[in-house]
């Protein structure tokens, strides 16, 4: 929903004040037409239907998981793509995948979304609206910015979209940010909360193998990452959560679980998640899941805490790095 035209149009229509936060209310709450706002005036509504469109982003397709996950595909108003994914745990857990860009700067060559044109920042609401469009079939309470882009290149939408998180269901606590290690924004993000989580995509603790795999790391080396995420720490008193894609014969050797570990103080600052590869375009090879285990067991002889990631979606390209917002020929 475009909040700043719902403004003008409520300010233009001589509307009190209290209608912006009665509508947002409902809309937070997963209304899906202006019609069950009942509290409002009916001509109002109707003012409404016609020049607010509920929300800014235009569903072209969903594809469901054998697992659950549902992927959306969205057209912004000027065309670009973007997608968004729920998944759904058995414990009842409900975490949406939120993108913050349509396509990626960024060139990451394990990444799907690295290899998409770069469109453009998202506005909050075109952030917000990914989220609504899951909250119209039921309640979530997790968000992690981890579809499309660089969050910590757009941070003022996102950080605008995670005020309005909240009223959709989902805490600051239960909300994470990701990035490639974007210093500026780390450091935003220590001296102005809020309290959100962060997580670094860091895959490999050798300089110049990390540069292979994330050219960013040219910009911002991984040590000065590293101190960016401790002073975060320090600031926030949460774990850093430490993304590290597992890569067959590439960052999966046990001298590199080592590297990581040494890499990795103090060891309360971090929180290592191993990701099992998906299947992209780039031709790398997952790590075995024998691999996976062994690596997590180095890491945990040296005092880092470490868990495997579950991977959901894959069979319907929904999985981490594998969003690139390919439209059919049709659509
Ligand atoms: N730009 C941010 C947000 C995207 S998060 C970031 O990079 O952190 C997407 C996560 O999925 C990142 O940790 C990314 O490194 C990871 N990822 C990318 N490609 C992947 C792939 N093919 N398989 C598994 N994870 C992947």
């Amino acid at each position: 929903m475009d909040l700043k035209l719902l403004q003008e149009t409520l300010e233009r229509a001589g509307e009190p004040a209290f209608r912006m936060r009665q509508i947002w209310e409902w809309t937070a709450r997963g209304a899906s037409s202006y019609d069950e706002m009942t509290n409002l005036p009916a001509a109002l509504r109707e003012t409404l239907a016609s020049e607010v469109p509920l929300s800014s982003l235009e569903l072209q397709r969903t594809a469901r998981s054998r697992d659950g996950t549902e992927k959306a595909l969205f057209l912004t108003r000027d065309g670009r793509p973007i997608e968004g994914v729920l998944m759904r745990y058995r414990d009842g857990r409900r975490s949406l995948c939120l993108s913050s860009q349509s396509g990626c700067p960024l060139t990451c060559t394990f990444c799907a979304t690295g290899r998409m044109k770069f469109g453009r920042n998202l506005s909050a609401g075109e952030i917000l609206d990914q989220a609504l469009h899951f909250r119209r079939t039921e309640p979530v309470d997790h968000a992690v910015f981890m579809g499309m882009g660089e969050p910590l290149m757009n941070l003022d939408n996102v950080l605008a979209a995670c005020e309005r998180l909240p009223d959709v269901g989902i805490s600051s606590r239960r909300t994470a940010i990701s990035t490639v290690g974007w210093i500026p924004g780390i450091e935003r993000l220590t001296k102005e909360g809020p309290p959100v989580r962060l997580a670094l995509s860091l895959h490999a603790a050798d300089e110049t193998l990390r540069s292979e795999l994330m050219p960013v790391n040219d910009r911002y080396p991984l040590p000065d990452v590293l101190d960016a995420c401790r002073a975060w720490h320090e600031a926030r008193r949460m774990p850093v959560f430490v993304e590290y894609l597992m890569l067959d014969g590439v960052n999966d050797r046990y001298e590199q679980a080592l590297a990581l570990a040494n890499a990795l103080e103090p060891r309360r600052a971090f929180k290592v998640n191993l990701i099992p590869y998906n299947p992209t375009e780039a031709g790398f090879q997952g790590s075995t899941r024998a691999a996976i285990d062994a690596f997590k067991t180095a890491l945990e002889e040296h005092g880092v805490r470490a868990t495997v990631r579950l991977t959901r979606g894959r069979d319907i390209d929904a999985a981490c790095g594998q969003l690139a917002a390919r439209q059919r020929a049709a659509a």
